[in-house]
């Protein structure tokens, strides 16, 4: 942990999550995108792997922080490859961090309204959920496809807060990008955690500034635990 506050629960009333690097292991994404996608695209080609991502980088970088960075359709037929059945194909890469599952468990133990709020296209979503069945750890799945703007827009948080009932100065968000972490923070959410080694694989990237950070999702266990064993959850002791 740094040396930020950890959240007072009793001030919490909702806790939205993303769901790759935060909840799910950054190392699928990484490897589908960063090395299966660009070796696929290019063998169709007849591009090794280095003239591929030379090719693919710049496409892909015109359209990051952006809705069509996030969706399936576009690159499947951006690509010309069937993204989803590639996905599909590699789902037995697909986890959740460590300890992320329990922390989820201990939330709806509080009592707390747990909403997932993700980039990703329902598609992937539906990919993710069939293989961790993630969706029973969660009150609601938000995909900011349904708004039309990603979580990097200040329009996203507004959609957030009126269409979901999500009352932003008592609720409790964590991402591991520092873009959406930003614009969270500029829509005055209450609090925020960045989760600094999204892939288990990677080593810890450094904090973006003036913004919490936690390796993982998992060591925001350690208040949740504090906070019952001070007697203030549901699953306290009998006096
Ligand atoms: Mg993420």
């Amino acid at each position: 942990m740094s040396d930020f506050p950890l959240p007072d629960w009793s001030r919490i009333d909702v806790v939205c999550l993303d769901m790759d690097g935060t909840v799910l292991d950054l190392h699928f994404d990484n490897l589908f995108w960063l090395e299966v996608l660009p070796r696929r695209w290019g063998a169709a080609r007849g591009l090794d792997f280095d003239a591929a991502m030379t090719q693919l980088k710049p496409r892909f970088d015109a359209k990051r922080g952006t809705l069509d960075w996030y969706c399936v359709d576009h690159w499947s037929e951006e690509l010309g490859l069937d993204i989803p059945a590639l996905k599909h194909e590699l789902r037995d890469e697909i986890r959740y961090l460590e300890g992320a599952a329990d922390f989820l468990d201990l939330l709806r133990g509080l009592g707390k309204r747990v909403l997932l709020t993700t980039n990703a296209h329902p598609l992937s979503l539906r990919v993710k959920d069939s293989q961790t069945q993630l969706s029973r750890h969660f009150d609601e799945l938000v995909s900011s496809h349904d708004f039309g703007v990603p979580k990097e827009r200040p329009e996203f948080w507004l959609e957030l807060a009126r269409r979901h009932d999500v009352p932003l100065a008592r609720t409790l968000f964590v991402d591991d990008s520092a873009a959406v972490l930003q614009a969270a923070h500029r829509a005055q959410v209450a609090w925020i955690y960045q989760v600094l080694q999204p892939d288990s694989t990677r080593p810890p990237h450094p904090p973006v500034a003036g913004i919490a950070g936690v390796r993982r999702l998992a060591d925001l266990r350690d208040s949740v635990l504090a906070q019952l064993s001070a007697g203030a959850g549901p699953e306290s002791p009998p006096p």
